[in-house]
C-alpha cells in the first residue's frame, strides 16, 4: 500500500476560461439540460415537513447517494461546496414520516397497483410486518415474534438453504461487518451485496493484474493528469459533482476522452451548478469521443496496444514505459505474441471502429506522460466484464500509469455503500480484510471466535436460481434475508426472478420503505423489518468512497421512526436467537465497538476506530495503491495479461443492445424524461442511419425482441455507433438472458442481440415469426 498521503482539497481557479464554455448564451437557454433550480425547489418542497432535519443531513452526513463521498458540504479534492441533485433526490428518504396504517395494511393487490416510486412515495416502513402465503394484507408483529420466527425456522433447514444479500441504499460499514460476522456464526456463506450487479468485475480483474480491489487513485489525480478517459462511464449523471473535478482537470489541461456506443449529452458539455461561469456557459467536457460497438472494448484495447507495439519495433521507448514493465510486470513477452497476432479486421469489426481511430487513441496515451483510467458498467455488466477491466489495467501498466501522481485505475462507484461492502466481507468470495481463503479463514476465526464454514458460498443471482431447486436439494433456497435491493428491478428476466422470490419459503425485507419485491408472495411468509437510515443510527456510522476515502457520518438528532432499528444490531440479534450458544461471541456494545473490531479484523481499515464526530475521514492504502510500481501480489508485480476478442453473436439484421441511466438512482427513477437528451423511459436509441435504413421516425412504436423477450417502446434518434441501440435500465432488462454470469467476478450479463422493427410489422407478423424462424438462428443469438 502507498506511503503518501493524500494532499487535502485545492482549489479551482477564480478567472473563468471561455475556451471551455458550451454556449454564450447564458444557461444554456434553448438546450436540453438539467434544472438544477428547478429540481432545487423541488427538494425543498418535498421535505417541507422536515426542513431543519433536511438541513442537518446536508451538512452534517456523509451523502447517501453517490460513492463519490462527501461529509457535510466538504469533499476531500475540491475546496468549496459539494452538492448535488442526486442527493437532494434521496433526501426525503431520510425525512420522511411513517406510511399510513390504512394504506400499510390495505389488501396487497392494491399496494400492487403502484410501482416503486409510487411505493416509496408512500413513507417509510413504521414497525415489523408478516404476511403469511394466503393473506391478503400484512399484519403487523413485534421484533420478538419477527426474530423468533425468522430465527426458527433458520434453525429447521440446512444453513446452504439461507442467503443474506445487503444492497448499497446508504448502509454503513458497521452493518456490512455485522451481516458478514452474522451470517458466518449462523453458518452459511451465501452472503452477497450490490456489487454483484455492478463493480464486482472490477474487484476480480483488479485483483489478478495488481492485486487490489479498490481505485489506485484519488481524485485529486484527475486534475492535471495528461489524459482523463472515462470508459462506459458516464460520471456527469451518476456521479454529478464528478463534473466539478473534471472541471478542475480542464483548468489545468488534461484532455477528457470518452469511450462508449452512445455520444453521451451530459459528458459533452455539463452546466456546474457551482461554478458561476459553468452555471451560466456550460462547461466543454469530453475532448474527444470513441463510439465503441457494445461490447467492442476488448478489439478496441488490443487494437491500442497493436499499434504501441508497433510503434515500438519502430522506435524503442515510443509508446510503452519500459522501465516500469521491466520492473514492475510480469507476462510482457506473452502480451506482445498474442496482441501482434491479432488480425485488424478482427479489431475493426469486433470494436466498430477504424484502424486509423484506434491509432490516434493509441497515440494520444502515447503521448501522455500521465493518465487516469475511470470506468463504470459499460465495461463492467458483460459477461466479460473481468477481461474488460483487465484490458483497462494492462494499457495503464504499459504505460506505467500506476502508483505515482496523476495516474491510475479506478472503477467509479454509483453507491455510497459499495466499495465498503466487499471489504467488510459481506460477499461470498472475502471475508474482512481478504479473500475466502485457508488463510484468511484462520484468521478471522481467531478474532471472531467461532469457527466459519468452510464451502464456497454463492452469488445472489445464483442463490436466487437456487429457489427452484427440489425441495430436498442440498442448496434449494428456503430463507432469503435481504437487506434493501429489489430483483424485480435489477436483473435481467424479471419474470423468471419472480418465479424464483416466490418459491422461498421466507422472506424477510429489511428496508426503510417498500417496493415492487417487497409485495411478491412467498411459500410461507413475508417478513418487513423497519431499518434506520444511516443519519439515525445511534453511534453514527462510516461509508467508503470510491477514492477509499472513509467518512464518519454521525448520529443526527430528528425525527424518528419508533420502531426502526439499527440495521446492524437487527444481523446481531438474528444470529443470537439462531445461536444462542454464540450469544456473547456476536453482540457488539455500540457502533464504535464495530469500528474497534473492524480494525481489528480489517488491517487496512486500522484507523476507523478513531472515527467518532462529524467529519472525521481517513484514506486507507494512502494517495496511491501500487506506490512506485510495487503491487500487493505474490511477488509485488503486476500482470499483463492477454485477453481474447470475445465472440460477439449477432445475427443478420440484429442489433447489439445495452442500457443507460436517466434520471434515477440506481433502480430509483426520479423522472420519466432524461434531462440530458429528452428521452422517455421507454425510448430505443438509435442511430440515424440504422432508423433510415429500417425507414422508422422519431417517435414511432417500435418493438425490440430476441428470445429472452420483448420490449415495446418509440424509436429516438440518437448519436450511438450504427448497430447498436440503447435502451433505459430497468425497463430492458426482459431482454437479457437468466442465468448469463461472469465467470470470474458472477455479474450477470446486461447485453444482448435483438431485432428492432416497426411495432405495427412485429405485430401483423407476431404469430407467425417464431415459427418461420430457424431453430440455428434463435440458437445463436449473442447471450448478451
Ligand atoms: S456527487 Fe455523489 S457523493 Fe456527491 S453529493 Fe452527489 S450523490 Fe452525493
Amino acid at each position: 500500500m502507498g506511503k503518501t498521503k493524500h494532499p487535502g482539497p485545492t482549489r479551482l481557479p477564480l478567472a473563468p476560461d471561455p475556451k471551455l464554455w458550451v454556449s454564450p448564451v447564458p444557461f444554456g437557454l434553448g438546450k436540453i439540460k438539467p434544472h438544477h433550480i428547478r429540481d432545487t425547489i423541488k427538494a425543498v418542497w418535498d421535505n417541507r415537513d422536515n426542513l431543519p432535519y433536511a438541513y442537518r443531513i446536508l451538512t452534517q452526513g456523509v451523502c447517501d447517494g453517490c460513492a463519490l463521498g462527501v461529509s457535510g458540504l466538504r469533499d476531500r479534492t475540491l475546496t468549496g461546496p459539494h452538492l448535488c441533485t442526486t442527493r437532494l433526490n434521496v433526501l426525503r428518504l431520510n425525512t420522511m414520516p411513517a406510511i399510513k396504517p390504512e394504506i400499510l395494511h390495505a389488501d396487497i393487490d392494491e399496494l400492487r397497483k403502484m410501482d416503486s416510486a409510487q411505493l416509496r412515495k408512500l413513507g417509510r416502513i413504521p414497525y415489523p410486518l408478516v404476511r403469511a402465503k394466503g393473506e391478503r394484507a400484512f399484519r403487523r408483529a413485534t421484533w420478538d415474534e419477527a426474530l423468533d420466527r425468522i430465527a426458527a425456522k433458520i434453525r429447521s433447514i440446512d444453513p446452504k438453504q439461507l442467503a443474506f444479500y445487503l444492497t448499497a441504499r446508504g448502509i454503513t460499514n458497521e452493518t456490512y461487518y455485522a451481516a458478514a460476522k452474522a451470517a458466518r456464526c449462523i453458518g452459511t456463506n451465501n452472503i452477497d451485496n450490490a456489487s454483484r450487479i455492478c463493480h464486482s468485475p472490477s474487484k476480480s480483474a483488479l485483483k489478478r493484474s495488481l492485486g487490489i480491489g479498490a481505485s489506485s487513485c484519488s481524485y485529486r489525480d484527475w486534475i492535471g493528469t495528461d489524459v482523463l478517459v472515462f470508459w462506459g462511464s458516464v460520471a456527469a449523471n451518476n456521479q454529478p459533482v464528478s463534473t466539478k473535478y473534471m472541471y478542475a482537470a480542464k483548468r489545468k489541461g488534461t484532455k477528457i476522452i470518452c469511450v462508449n456506443p452512445y455520444r453521451e449529452p451530459a459528458m459533452e458539455g455539463y452546466w456546474i451548478p457551482s461554478i458561476p461561469e459553468s452555471a451560466l456557459f456550460g462547461t466543454k467536457l469530453a475532448d474527444d469521443f470513441y463510439q465503441v460497438n457494445i461490447g467492442g472494448d476488448i478489439a478496441f484495447m488490443n487494437g491500442a496496444m497493436k499499434i504501441w507495439f508497433e510503434m515500438e519495433e519502430e522506435r524503442p521507448g515510443s509508446a510503452i514505459d519500459r522501465k516500469f514493465v521491466e520492473e514492475h510486470t510480469n507476462g510482457y513477452e506473452e502480451l506482445k505474441a498474442f496482441v501482434t497476432g491479432l488480425d485488424w479486421e478482427t479489431i475493426e469489426k469486433s470494436s466498430g471502429l477504424s484502424r486509423a481511430r484506434i491509432r490516434e487513441f493509441a497515440e494520444l496515451l502515447a503521448r501522455a506522460r500521465t493518465g487516469v483510467f475511470v470506468w463504470s458498467m459499460g465495461l463492467t455488466q458483460h459477461r466479460f466484464g473481468t477481461d474488460n477491466v483487465s484490458q483497462v489495467a494492462n494499457l495503464a501498466m504499459l504505460r506505467g500509469f500506476i502508483g505515482r501522481a496523476h495516474c491510475g485505475v479506478m472503477p467509479i462507484r454509483g453507491h455510497s455503500g459499495v466499495q465498503g461492502a466487499g471489504e467488510m466481507g459481506a460477499d461470498p468470495f472475502s471475508l474482512p480484510g481478504g479473500d475466502f481463503t485457508p488463510q484468511n479463514i484462520e484468521r478471522i476465526e481467531r478474532v471472531w471466535g467461532f469457527e466459519i464454514p468452510k464451502w464456497q458460498g454463492d452469488i445472489v443471482g445464483v442463490s436466487l436460481e437456487n429457489a427452484l431447486l427440489p425441495d430436498d436439494h442440498e442448496r434449494k433456497l428456503k430463507v432469503f434475508y435481504t437487506s434493501g435491493g429489489n430483483f424485480l428491478e435489477t436483473m435481467p428476466d424479471p419474470e423468471f426472478i419472480r418465479r424464483c422470490l416466490e418459491n422461498v419459503d421466507v422472506r424477510v425485507h429489511q428496508d426503510i420503505v417498500l417496493n415492487t419485491s417487497t409485495l411478491v408472495d412467498a411459500r410461507e411468509e413475508v417478513w418487513v423489518l423497519p431499518a434506520m437510515t444511516r443519519y439515525e443510527q445511534p453511534g453514527g456510522g462510516t461509508s467508503t468512497s470510491t477514492e477509499r476515502m472513509v467518512y464518519f457520518s454521525p448520529e443526527i438528532e430528528g425525527p424518528r421512526i419508533e420502531e426502526a432499528r439499527p440495521e446492524w444490531q437487527i444481523y446481531c440479534d438474528l444470529a443470537a436467537r439462531v445461536k444462542p450458544e454464540r450469544k456473547e461471541l456476536i453482540q457488539f456494545k455500540d457502533a464504535a465497538a464495530i469500528r474497534a473490531e473492524i480494525a481489528v479484523a480489517n488491517p487496512h481499515y486500522d484507523g476507523i476506530q478513531h472515527l467518532s464526530k462529524r467529519g472525521d475521514v481517513f484514506q486507507w492504502g494512502g494517495a496511491w495503491l501500487c506506490e512506485d510500481g510495487i503491487c500487493p501480489t505474490p511477488d509485488g508485480r503486476g500482470n499483463l495479461l492477454p485477453i481474447q476478442i470475445p465472440e460477439l453473436r449477432k445475427p443478420e439484421g440484429h442489433f447489439y443492445v445495452t442500457t443507460r441511466r436517466g434520471k434515477q438512482f440506481n433502480s430509483m427513477i426520479y423522472s420519466e424524461t432524461d434531462p440530458f437528451n429528452g428521452a422517455d423511459r421507454y425510448d430505443l436509441l438509435m442511430s440515424k442511419e440504422d432508423a433510415d435504413a429500417l425507414g422508422i421516425q422519431d417517435g414511432e412504436a417500435v418493438v425490440a425482441y430476441n428470445r429472452y423477450g420483448v420490449f415495446h417502446g418509440r424509436l429516438k434518434r440518437a448519436d450511438i455507433a450504427p448497430g447498436n441501440v440503447g435502451v433505459y435500465w430497468p425497463e430492458g432488462n426482459v431482454l437479457f438472458p437468466k442465468g448469463v454470469y461472469d465467470s470470474h467476478a458472477g455479474i450477470p450479463e446486461y447485453n444482448a442481440a435483438a431485432v428492432v422493427e416497426k411495432a405495427e410489422t412485429y405485430h401483423a407478423l407476431k404469430d407467425t415469426r417464431y415459427v418461420e424462424r430457424r431453430v440455428e438462428e434463435l440458437e445463436t443469438e449473442m447471450h448478451g
